[in-house]
């Protein structure tokens, strides 16, 4: 399969639900709900730089 890329991109973004927000990822990755946006973005910055 030519298209599947052994390292996906990480494209992170946050989605506000309500007063909750989280990060999600291009991979599947989602973070958890948080209470505000700031700590949604870390935890989007954390999982691209971790991976
Ligand atoms: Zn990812």
């Amino acid at each position: 399969m030519p298209h599947q890329a052994s390292a996906p991109e990480h494209r992170t973004s946050t989605t506000e639900r309500g007063s909750f927000a989280h990060a999600r990822c291009t991979c599947g990755w989602a973070g958890p709900a948080r209470r505000s946006r700031d700590k949604a973005r870390t935890d989007a910055e954390q999982h691209e730089s971790a991976v």
